[in-house]
């Protein structure tokens, strides 16, 4: 597919807002398209250079795209930054300064196109194959590189294209195509059950893959497994009470809550890798927890856990376990200040079968039966004062409360649900998308003091409110040098954020509100931390915040309905 043709379906969809005509339309589209364009265009639809699971990622902020522009038309950085901030849109914004061009070559001509002999006709396959080759170049030394292959995308996208390029560029594509709205449209496309779309989609975490088993036929799609090194979505956990756990389920299995990092250990013979929540390869960071868990079973196995830190027997902060997370020197001197011990909930493929539809807790048993060490205990039961006490425990030992289970359930990637619960005292909290910051005041004037954060639905990002208390001085500073090079546009006091950085936020009480898009704010937003363990698609979403609101009501807080 010619990348113009995709540049026009992308602005036709801009343009539809109901869900139904959105999905037939996509599916009809998909429905004539060959095997090497039906991946990608999926893909790229969806707003993603790369599926979920793949290790490559396009780290390409504005700042580089920026300046990649600065090479294809006679304007310096700053000229197209105001162009942005005037737009408010990078894409509307690179259309503009791309139908404004000079021609260079023709001095004086305006040119909508390029001209040069070199142009090239853009297709899916050529644009990806170059955010390929971008993404495979590492560190600073590529920059040149990287710059000279984006120049040449733009250099040979016509405006429209060129819109369309940036915001897939900055994997924000704004057209409001969700992986729900895609998954419906496969469905439909090839005739098969969306529960077997989505099925396998949870398996694969990649919904390019899950289009081209439904062009094969439903047996394909029916026969999916999880693969050992191609990481699975981690199931995730809603918040709850031990009293509706037992009143929903009667017996339910609790654990601890460990207070650390989220891994992912796949082994397969001789090999083996660690994934990070986000699903990043974090073997060479973790070489003792590698070694522990490989000491654990000879079987080839994919384990789901938490890795935390401990110093004198207690578990030490969340933020150490990231700092081991996040480190690719000094790796040795770290080891000897504080040990990491993971805890193994969870087993997904065992020698070949995937497990995932199993139940809890024929699940538990596999665990337990090729473990040697390292399973988190577990407690099954229904007498609430017996988890009561575990609890106690838990927190007695320094960790973050309980998790519990419900004993059938079978484990669902990238699904928060009722199957897992979370307990934890204290605030409430919710885990949100920073998409934009206000320049603070007085002596944070050079810091950003307040920050707009949006929740999820079907990909689209909503704002919920803003804010700006419960920071240190350092954290401000810590997260204006983080988000700094992330600013898309600026107007007046306020900037605009590429979201991909996301803040625990404590809160009173969530209130329905008009003057956010999701309809909905929180009373006494505090920042707690930043979650840099999570990614975009880990944060609340729009539906989880009703339900928080309705829970509210019936707990008897002002608010609710
Ligand atoms: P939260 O990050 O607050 O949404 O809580 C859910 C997270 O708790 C999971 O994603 C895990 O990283 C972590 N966790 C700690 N202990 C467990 C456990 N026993 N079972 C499942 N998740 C756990």
């Amino acid at each position: 597919m010619k990348f113009l043709e995709f540049a026009r379906i992308c602005e036709q969809m801009e343009n539809i807002s109901g869900r139904l005509e959105m999905t037939e339309k996509i599916s009809g589209i998909l429905a004539g398209l060959d095997e090497r364009d039906l991946p990608l265009f999926v893909q790229f639809l969806t707003g993603k250079i790369f599926p979920d699971w793949s290790p490559e990622k396009i780290g390409i902020g504005p700042n580089l795209l920026f300046d990649a522009l600065t090479q294809v038309v006679d304007l310096t950085r700053s000229d197209i930054i105001d162009v942005i901030n005037r737009k408010g849109d990078v894409g509307l914004a690179v259309q503009s300064i791309l139908e404004n061009k000079k021609d260079t070559k023709r001095p004086g001509r305006a040119s909508t196109f390029q001209t040069s002999l070199f142009s090239r006709e853009l297709d899916l396959l050529s644009v990806y194959s170059d955010l390929e080759r971008i993404s495979r170049l590492g560190g600073r030394a590529s920059q040149a590189e990287k710059l000279s292959l984006i120049r040449s995308l733009f250099q040979n996208a016509s405006p429209l294209e060129a819109k369309y390029l940036a915001r897939l560029i900055l994997e924000d594509l704004r057209i409001g195509i969700g992986e729900g709205i895609m998954r419906d449209a496969i469905a439909r496309a090839f005739s098969v059950d969306p529960s077997l779309v989505e099925r396998a989609y949870q398996a694969l975490n990649d919904l390019g893959e899950v289009a081209l088993l439904a062009r094969k036929g439903r047996d394909f799609l029916a026969d999916v497994h999880i693969m050992p090194f191609h990481p699975v979505k981690m199931m995730l956990a809603q918040q709850g009470s031990i009293a509706q756990a037992i009143a929903e389920n009667g017996t339910v299995a609790a654990e601890y809550k460990y207070d650390g990092s989220r891994f992912q250990f796949h082994r397969q013979g001789k090999k083996s890798r660690m994934y990070s929540r986000k699903l990043e390869d974090v073997t060479d960071a973790l070489p003792e927890v590698v070694e522990t868990l490989n000491r654990a079973t000879p079987h080839d196995v994919i384990l789901d856990g938490e890795v935390i830190a401990i110093r004198d027997g207690r578990p030490l902060p969340f933020q150490t376990v990231l700092r081991r997370f996040r480190r690719k020197y000094g790796i040795e001197a770290m080891q000897k200040e504080f040990m990491m011990q993971p805890f193994v909930f969870d087993i997904l493929y065992l020698d070949g079968k995937t497990l995932i539809d199993l139940p809890l807790q024929e699940r538990r048993k596999h665990l337990e039966a090729v473990l040697s060490e390292c399973v988190a205990p577990q407690t099954v039961g229904g007498d609430a004062s017996v988890i009561e006490a575990f609890y106690r425990e838990s927190l007695d030992a320094g960790h973050e409360g309980l998790m519990l289970k419900v004993l059938s359930s079978s484990y669902t990637p990238g699904i928060r649900g009722k199957n897992w619960l979370k307990i934890k005292p204290g605030v409430d909290t919710m885990d949100l998308a920073v998409i934009g910051a206000e320049w603070g005041e007085g002596k944070r004037a050079h810091l950003f003091g307040s920050f707009l954060l949006a929740c999820q639905d079907e990909g689209e990002l909503l704002p919920v409110g803003k804010v700006a208390t419960g920071f240190s001085d350092e954290q401000l500073l810590e997260v204006y040098e983080v988000l700094k090079d992330h600013v898309i546009a600026e107007s007046g006091k306020e900037v605009h954020i590429e979201p991909f950085l996301v803040f625990e936020v404590g809160y009173s009480e969530v209130q329905k509100s008009p003057n956010y898009k999701s309809g909905f704010a929180l009373r006494f937003p505090r920042f707690v931390r930043v979650r840099d363990d999570k990614a975009i698609s880990d944060i609340e979403t729009l539906d989880s915040i009703k339900e928080r609101y309705k829970k509210q009501s019936s707990q008897g807080k002002p608010g609710g309905e």
